[in-house]
């Protein structure tokens, strides 16, 4: 098998404003996996706090390539996880180049079986949840746009965490009633302050806090899942299955996210893991292209809450856009991610 690889740069609609500062762009490896014919499509979108870059991720997929020049036809779902161990212990971390390389061979494996990711696996699309849509904060002006943009979305994602959260959740309903996935990306500090919140963001049609406290505070995302009227779910607290042990008892639930993961091969596993666990599962995403996405989706039909919004969040997507209905994405037939190119 033939791996190629080539750097984009992802050019978001607005810049992100985090409690870590503004970005305009996300760096991204784009991969092609080749074989008797058909290619298979993957991708690594790689946010500047996790580590990785263009520069990293070209040396490990360097080295992943070699790799797979031993692999050999047929592929199957079998051959996909043994080669996803291989190459996960060729180096530590690189978590988005190794998911890169496991979404295009899914891919890949789905054109081969001429059959969709999720039909291979025996899911079913009538059960994928509806997708949040992320809504940076701005003045209500700005968020009407804004929420014109989020047309068919029927869930708002928002971040909190700053100075005055319920100024942000006030100026939403100022122009939205939609329900509302808040993410504190750990900006929380004091526990009770953080549970009166709840209940008032619980009054304000929010459905779920994401990451209320810092990543290694377990002790007070514990405390408060005890006595949340809200699922609290992990996000930074939780990357991928072997974390599960560590993190299940604190929180609700588990923000499941293929860049964290390293793929669709860990990524199912984990899903069915958290579950047998107790964990209520979300699937999440960074700013990605839709190749990415629709990896994502082939799986989310397995998970309670969905926030796949990345490609919607990006100028330069070069795929065709996922088919959105009522704010639900919607699973078509073509094989493997049922992903299109976009013609030029
Ligand atoms: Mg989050």
């Amino acid at each position: 098998m033939q791996l190629d690889f080539q750097p984009l740069l992802l050019e978001l609609k607005h810049p992100f404003r985090l409690a870590t500062g503004m970005r305009t762009h996300t760096n991204a490896m784009m991969t092609q996996i080749s074989m008797g014919g058909l290619t298979g499509y993957g991708e690594a979108a790689m946010p500047p706090y996790y580590g990785e870059n263009h520069q990293s991720a070209a040396v490990f997929l360097t080295l992943a390539a070699t790799t797979l020049q031993q692999y050999h036809y047929p592929l199957s779902a079998a051959m996909i996880t043994a080669f996803m161990q291989e190459i996960d212990a060729l180096a530590p971390g690189n978590h988005a180049a190794k998911a890169a390389v496991d979404i295009a061979l899914h891919d890949l494996w789905g054109k081969m079986e001429g059959k969709p990711l999720w039909a291979l696996w025996g899911l079913s699309p009538e059960k994928m949840p509806p997708t949040s849509f992320t809504l940076g904060i701005d003045s209500p002006d700005m968020l009407r746009k804004k929420l014109e943009e989020a047309g068919d979305f029927q869930i708002l994602k928002i971040k909190l965490g700053a100075d005055d959260d319920r100024a942000i959740i006030r100026t939403i309903r100022e122009v939205s009633d939609k329900p509302i996935y808040a993410d504190a990306n750990q900006g929380w500090q004091d526990r009770q302050a953080a549970l009166d919140l709840i209940y008032w963001l619980q009054e304000q049609q929010v459905q779920l806090i994401e990451q209320p406290f810092h990543k290694n505070d377990l002790e007070s995302s514990a405390w408060l899942t005890e006595r949340s009227p809200l699922p609290i779910i992990a996000d930074e607290s939780f990357q991928r299955m072997t974390d599960l042990n560590r993190i299940a008892g604190c929180f609700h639930g588990v923000n499941v996210k293929l860049m964290k993961c390293t793929g669709l091969s860990e990524g199912l596993r984990t899903i069915y893991a958290a579950r047998a666990k107790g964990l209520r599962v979300m699937i999440g995403c960074m700013t990605e292209t839709s190749c990415a996405i629709s990896a994502a989706a082939q799986i989310a039909p397995l998970c309670d809450f969905a926030d796949l919004d990345g490609c919607w969040l990006i100028r330069n997507n070069p795929f065709e856009m996922p088919e959105l209905a009522q704010g639900i994405i919607q699973l078509n037939n073509a094989p493997g991610l049922g992903l299109y190119v976009k013609k030029t």
